[in-house]
């Protein structure tokens, strides 16, 4: 009797045992199983913020590319503006006086010699250009047409004697066409120094 008590018994904790066994396979399981939940959660954040990151830089590169396309019209505008401009007014009859260029027309390009000394700005108040430039020696010139050479040779579009020729022959238009000692009436920008304080160029 007694054996057979003693058998039941560890037929009972055998029985526990396998009970414990299979509970701690099911916890477990039930472990894995919310790992898993969790990683995928996580995963679904993680591909929601960088859908969000991509949405946003895509949406940043857009308007870089629409501000860049903006500033490069503008900038043909002004281009086209001021190639069109004869940067002279009046000496018409009727309503063309901003168009200028008649019989009698005169310069509108006012020139500005810059603090330095020597640096000239030449300015037209009809299409707001702006050119700087100075008198060169023969010696600089040949120096500016080295310099465009070298450019050439590596595929750039040399400009700098072309620009200097430009100049000079707008500043000459300016001494010849312009009114004579025609006055200022008021600076068509604002000039800064090296710290940051506005001056007026002295007019020549
Ligand atoms: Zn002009």
């Amino acid at each position: 009797m007694a054996e057979k008590e003693k058998h039941k018994s560890l037929d009972e904790t055998e029985r526990e045992i396998a009970e414990v066994e299979l509970q701690t396979k099911h916890d477990q399981a039930e472990i894995a199983r919310v790992d898993l939940q969790t990683k995928k959660l996580g995963l679904a954040e993680a591909k929601a913020r960088n859908a969000n990151f991509q949405q946003a830089e895509d949406s940043r590169h857009k308007g870089n590319r629409q501000r860049q396309a903006e500033i490069a019209q503008t900038r043909s505008n002004v281009q086209a503006r001021q190639k069109q401009c004869r940067h002279k007014a009046g000496g018409q009859a009727g309503g063309d006086e901003l168009r200028g260029g008649g019989k009698f027309a005169h310069s509108v390009l006012t020139r500005a010699i810059m603090p330095d000394g020597h640096t000239e700005l030449l300015q037209c108040s009809h299409c707001d250009l702006m050119l700087y430039g100075r008198e060169l020696t023969p010696a600089e010139i040949a120096k500016l047409a080295a310099l465009d050479a070298a450019d050439e040779a590596s595929g750039i579009p040399f400009r700098r004697v072309a620009d200097h020729e430009e100049w000079t022959r707008l500043r000459q238009v300016a001494i010849e066409d312009g009114i004579p000692n025609n006055v200022l009436r008021g600076p068509t920008f604002i000039f800064q120094d090296a710290n940051g304080v506005n001056f007026i160029p002295e007019r020549v």
